[in-house]
């Protein structure tokens, strides 16, 4: 057992691609995915080309259709969830274009449908399940954390008074002291949940801080990361040693690139605020997954702020999110491009 968990450890970059399906009022339907292989392969096509040169393939460790459910999604995520709980950081990531299904599959479309739970909620529970289950071995204490990082700034997300809601915002630092042990926002609320519910309520919280501000509602959240992050304290029961993981759970803004031409004022400091801190997350995994000697972390905040939970020890999955309209092949193949940098 310890064998194979020496084993997996080297293993800890994952990338899954997820392709969404069609949405109902769309007329053309023709789709870029021509071929989805069960070894993580997938062939894309430009289908204003012809020929060999239409196609392109691309591998991943896995490849997940448009007909994959939550539930399926979720049980390839699930063992990274224990290894929260065994004194691990994970990130999980999800990347891809504006529309493309990142909010879905780390949320759901629909909070009160619980078929339709996306990885967050889902890993909530099996986080709590899990810790019950180890009740009279081991004690854990969670408690989480909400930021939003929009253009290189970090806001709290969980201020319940509202006094966060008003510009300006009030912004936090960054610490990358040791001692803090995964909390590098130290001034970013940090509040104790005893199971699921309590973390659905916090979430709302979140969900309400972040559109403020915001001048179209959609708007805001696509060119912003959120980061929702739960810590876990366990003290073993015997013999009073302790542990602590922590989870992040991280919507990334969307990946388009914006026509620089057409794109002026706050429109392009956004987007390049959300370039450069995308690549400094590629950048990171990257030089991670190459086992390079020096991680660039300091190159955005996005970064700066996982830090402990890139690297080392901790397990990294990334989702990427393909949207496979015809119009889209320009995003997609530049998606992929990203993903099979850091995979
Ligand atoms: P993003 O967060 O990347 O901007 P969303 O998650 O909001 O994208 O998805 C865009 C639209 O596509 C939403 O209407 C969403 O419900 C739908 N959608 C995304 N992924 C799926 C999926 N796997 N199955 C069904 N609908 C999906
Ligand atoms: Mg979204």
């Amino acid at each position: 057992l310890l064998y194979n968990q020496v084993q997996d450890l080297k293993g800890n970059i994952r990338v899954y691609c997820r392709v969404r399906p069609f949405l109902p009022k769309q007329s053309d339907r023709r789709s870029t995915v021509e071929h989805i292989g069960e070894n993580g392969n997938i062939v894309i096509v430009d289908h204003n080309k012809q020929g060999k040169d239409a196609r392109k393939i691309f591998a991943f460790n896995k490849v997940f259709g448009e007909k994959t459910t939550q539930s399926e999604i979720f049980s390839d995520t699930q063992p990274l969830i224990r290894s929260v709980l065994d004194g691990y950081n994970v990130c999980i990531f999800a990347y891809g274009q504006t529309g493309s299904g990142k909010t879905y599959t780390m949320s759901g479309p629909d909070i009160t449908a619980e078929e339709t739970w996306g990885v967050n909620y889902r890993a909530l529970n099996d986080l709590f399940e899990i810790s019950q289950s180890r009740q009279g071995i081991i004690s854990y204490e969670v408690s989480v954390q909400m930021i939003e990082i929009y253009n290189e700034q970090v806001r709290d997300l969980l201020v319940v008074d509202g006094s966060n809601r008003r510009y300006p915002f009030i912004l936090l630092y960054i610490r990358n002291y040791s001692q803090l042990n995964g909390l590098n926002i130290p001034d970013a609320s940090l509040v104790a949940v005893k199971c699921t519910k309590d973390v659905l309520e916090l979430m709302k919280v979140g969900q309400g801080n972040r559109v403020v501000g915001a001048t179209v509602l959609n708007e805001r959240s696509s060119r912003s990361h959120s980061v929702l992050t739960i810590h876990v304290q366990g003290k073993e029961l015997a013999s009073g040693s302790k542990l602590r993981g922590c989870l992040h759970l991280v919507d990334l803004a969307g990946s388009e690139r914006v026509d620089k031409s057409e794109a002026t004022g706050d429109r392009l400091k956004e987007a390049q605020h959300i370039n450069r801190s995308l690549s400094a997350l590629g950048d990171v995994i990257s030089a991670l997954a190459q086992k390079s000697s020096h991680i660039p972390y300091r190159n955005s905040k996005l970064t700066q702020v996982l830090q402990d939970s890139l690297g080392g020890q901790a397990k990294t999955l990334m989702f990427v999110h393909l949207n496979p309209e015809a119009n889209a092949f320009g995003e997609t193949i530049s998606t992929l491009k990203f993903a099979e940098r850091v995979a």
